[in-house]
């Protein structure tokens, strides 16, 4: 038996962010990055808790967060005697947050509900089971997974996604286009992920490259935001997939940002994956090739279609700066052949890796690493 479950709430539209003044407490804390402070959206947030007697803003989250700080973010957590939490970031916030409140649970025995505001369109953290904490010193990415995560809200608002500069635009809007397509091909997909993957492609196709271009397009930015929650939700039932497993080790070693890792691993995985190396794999060649035709791609049959997939995605690297080689990313040869047999070996044994169509060996993973592993 398959279960499918969407459990968080999701406010969106213009006035979305009025839901956060139905938040009643008397020590609420923001967790943000320090960014988010400085340039007043935190405040701007508190501004809107117009029920929270107290209001303190914790603003020490750094991307991919590391195990230490979720310790020194507990501890004012627990001193701010905070009975509700609001997380307000990309997925680093939202991933800090989600942690230190559920060990601030168990301490306390508090419910501590987390409500999520993203700022970034890339990663569904605020729709997903998910925290992913950095080991620096082990080089690894370790994806927490429980449904204790799951935020209770999700506040979806465009216009905070407006000050976020081409380059990670881009980034996180890759985040999307993987997350969708690696739930598409799933083991586990099934006729409820697929509606949300097949939507949130649709949309991220059509506006990633004009919130890329015109960050200040608002149409863009509700709709990349919209994509990337649905993504989330869709990734969230049936998992991902070995681009995730790779993306996570290469960026714990060479700390390159999450959504650019999965974007110049991409259009290699879906590759792959279809077989397009050699035997085609029917079932993923003719998913790629129904998101080829969805887009207005030709798709005269399978294998074509999914190779017309293949060279959008790349098309779309070049158009939206997405490094093309480890070495346009600031890798260099000594360093990364230094790794290469533990990133081969942390991407088989990732938790996304499991859910992968095509099974793979190390062997596998060191032919989808040779196409972007140029120096
Ligand atoms: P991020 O949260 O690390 O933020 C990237 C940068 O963007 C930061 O410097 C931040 O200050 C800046 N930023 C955020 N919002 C901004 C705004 N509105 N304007 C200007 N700058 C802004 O990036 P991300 O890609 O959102 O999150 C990546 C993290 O999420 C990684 O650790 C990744 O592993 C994790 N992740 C989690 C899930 C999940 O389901 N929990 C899924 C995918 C990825």
């Amino acid at each position: 038996m398959q279960k499918f479950k969407i459990s968080t709430e999701v406010c969106f539209g213009k006035d979305s962010l009025s839901a956060l003044e139905t938040i009643k407490a008397e020590n609420a804390v923001i967790f943000t990055d320090a960014f988010l402070k400085k340039s007043g959206t935190a405040d701007k947030i508190a501004g809107y808790m117009k029920n929270c007697a107290h209001i303190s803003i914790y603003s020490d989250i750094k991307p991919d967060p590391p195990v230490e700080l979720i310790a020194n973010a507990l501890d004012f957590l627990l001193k701010a005697n905070a009975d509700v939490v609001v997380a307000l970031g990309g997925g680093s916030s939202i991933d800090a947050a989600k942690s230190t409140v559920l060990i601030a649970r168990k301490q306390t025995g508090k419910e501590l509900p987390l409500i999520a505001v993203p700022t970034t369109s890339g990663t569904g953290s605020e729709v997903t089971s998910f925290a992913v904490i950095t080991d620096k010193e082990a080089g690894v990415k370790y994806p927490l997974v429980s449904d204790d995560l799951l935020p209770v809200k999700a506040i979806l608002a465009g216009k905070l996604v407006a000050s976020v500069p081409p380059q990670i635009t881009a980034d996180t809007g890759f985040d999307v286009l993987t997350h969708a397509l690696e739930a598409y091909i799933s083991l586990q997909a099934n006729d409820f992920s697929d509606a949300l993957a097949e939507k949130s492609l649709e949309i991220a196709f059509e506006y990633l490259p004009e919130a890329y271009k015109h960050g200040d397009n608002e149409l863009a930015r509700e709709k990349m935001h919209t994509a990337s929650c649905l993504a989330g939700m869709s990734f969230n039932a049936v998992s991902l997939g070995v681009n995730h497993g790779i993306a996570h080790s290469l960026g714990a070693h060479f700390h390159i940002p999450h959504g650019r890792a999965n974007g110049m691993l991409l259009p290699y995985v879906m590759w792959y994956n279809a077989g397009l190396d050699g035997k085609v794999d029917e079932r993923t060649a003719a998913k790629l090739a129904k998101i080829a035709k969805l887009v207005g791609l030709p798709a005269f049959n399978s294998k074509a279609g999914a190779q017309n997939l293949v060279n959008k995605l790349k098309q779309m690297q070049r158009e939206l700066g997405i490094p093309l080689t480890l070495k346009d990313a600031g890798v260099d040869k000594q360093s990364y052949e230094s790794v290469k047999a533990h990133i081969i070996k942390s991407a088989l044994n990732d938790a996304c890796t499991a859910t992968n169509p095509r099974k793979l060996k190390a062997h596998d993973i060191d032919v989808i690493l040779s196409n972007i592993a140029k120096f």
